[in-house]
């Protein structure tokens, strides 16, 4: 199951798969229909400036090349985790194509409990892969069955900072070699 939207060089939303409204229904999401997104910026759907940085760069990235970045990130519910991969790609000269696919789901044996009020103090979470930041630890509570109190804001972690600068650098190389051959530009192929 997968859903996909495209969005423009000005990350506004051009275009949504035909599954979008039976998608987000089903995800609790179901005022997010295909006619209320279309036309909209990506960002009013964003939480967090440092997330949107994240994306930003992968979406600026993926419309100078023509390589898919593929991104892995976890998006929970109360009861499960759930991991998705998220494959970026250049859609004709103006718009990037984004699709989501869920590809796995674990029931938390016991489910975190989340707080406004007394728990563990976290103050960012990472959009990325769910951590929450305590102190300089990130904990994913479905893990240690913590119970968390959420004040930060969204944010992108270190770790997860890292792996798309290193997705990036990968498919830079992979660019690189499609368009010049394995030994880079200015050799013979
Ligand atoms: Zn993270």
């Amino acid at each position: 199951m997968f859903t996909e939207y495209r969005i423009d060089r000005n990350s506004r939303i051009t275009w949504v798969c035909g599954n979008w409204d039976a998608s987000t229904t089903r995800n609790g999401a179901s005022q997010l229909t295909s006619s209320s997104v279309i036309g909209r910026l990506l960002w009013d759907f964003v939480s967090g400036r440092d997330t949107r940085d994240y994306l930003q760069a992968i979406f600026h990235w993926a419309h100078g090349h023509d390589i898919t970045l593929h991104m892995s990130y976890r998006c929970d519910t109360p009861e499960e985790e759930r991991y998705y991969r998220m494959s970026v790609r250049r859609a004709g000269d103006d718009e990037v194509g984004v699709k989501h696919r869920l590809l796995q789901r674990i029931t938390a044996p016991n489910p975190p409990q989340f707080s406004l009020h007394d728990g563990q103090d976290s103050s960012a979470r990472c959009s990325v892969c769910c951590r929450y930041q305590v102190g300089d630890a990130w904990i994913d509570p479905y893990r240690t069955g913590d119970q968390m109190w959420m004040r930060g804001p969204f944010t992108v972690c270190p770790d997860c900072r890292g792996t798309a600068l290193d997705t990036i650098r990968y498919s830079l190389s992979a660019d690189i070699s499609n368009r010049y051959g394995p030994n880079g530009p200015g050799t013979a192929n």
